[in-house]
């Protein structure tokens, strides 16, 4: 058996999977991965994506926050691939608990899954900082510059969790109870380096721990089964 064969094997034998997905599951439905940064970013802005990313760059200056912003994490007609698609249809059989997600894209909202824990919180949500009224993205997309609240003129802030803010506390929790009880989990389309993503597989207990990446992944010594791949071509095959 190719490990293709071994990863539908698996999949068909069990009804508690968990799915951690990193940024490779939304590259292919055609959202960059702001972390790879190219020429343009050195043409356009002056600073790095970390930085204009980060809770002090958003306070110091929103204006290019939201010019960024705007430009590379806006990606409102992006759709769901052949990745989100299937993850919903095996929620829907009752074959998989949750959806763990690292990426703000609502992909998997708009698939149909229902259990998404999004960890980094998500572009379609965005709240008045003063009080509290909600927005969604079309509205942040076309406001001039700075997002205001139509209601009190209060800075409108999107729902994802910026660089040196914490995660929300209770997602964290939930994911990693999804994780511990766990049959089978599939970690895809992170090269698991960043957290929180390694920290969280470290709460798997199973014996079925499959990780699916183009590229090597600092835990593939410790998975069950690797599969290298681009996440759609791998899941195009289930
Ligand atoms: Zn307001």
């Amino acid at each position: 058996m190719n490990e293709v064969e071994q990863l539908r094997k698996i999949i068909g034998e069990s009804n508690n999977i968990v799915f951690f997905g990193g940024a490779g599951v939304s590259t292919e439905s055609g959202i960059p991965d702001f972390r790879s940064v190219d020429g343009l970013y050195h043409q356009k802005y002056d600073y790095p994506p970390e930085t204009i990313l980060s809770h002090t760059f958003y306070r110091r200056k929103p204006e290019e926050f939201f010019r960024f912003y705007k430009d590379k994490m806006l990606c409102l007609s992006a759709k769901p691939n052949v990745a989100h698609r299937k993850l919903a249809e095996w929620e829907k059989e009752g074959k998989l608990k949750a959806v763990i997600t690292q990426n703000i894209d609502g992909l998997h909202q708009a698939a149909g899954s229902k259990e998404v824990l999004e960890l980094h919180g998500s572009v379609l949500r965005n709240y008045c900082e003063d009080c509290g009224a909600f927005y969604d993205a079309e509205y942040v997309l076309h406001a001039d510059g700075v997002p205001r609240c139509e209601k009190c003129g209060g800075p409108v802030k999107p729902d994802v969790v910026l660089y040196e803010e914490g995660l929300n506390q209770e997602t964290l929790d939930k994911a990693v109870r999804y994780i511990r009880e766990a049959d089978v989990l599939i970690v895809g389309g992170t090269s698991l380096v960043v957290y929180p993503a390694a920290g969280l597989i470290d709460y798997y207990r199973g014996n079925k721990l499959i990780l699916i990446n183009k590229t090597p992944t600092a835990r593939d010594q410790m998975a069950d089964l690797v599969v290298t791949g681009s996440i759609g071509e791998i899941f195009s095959q289930l």
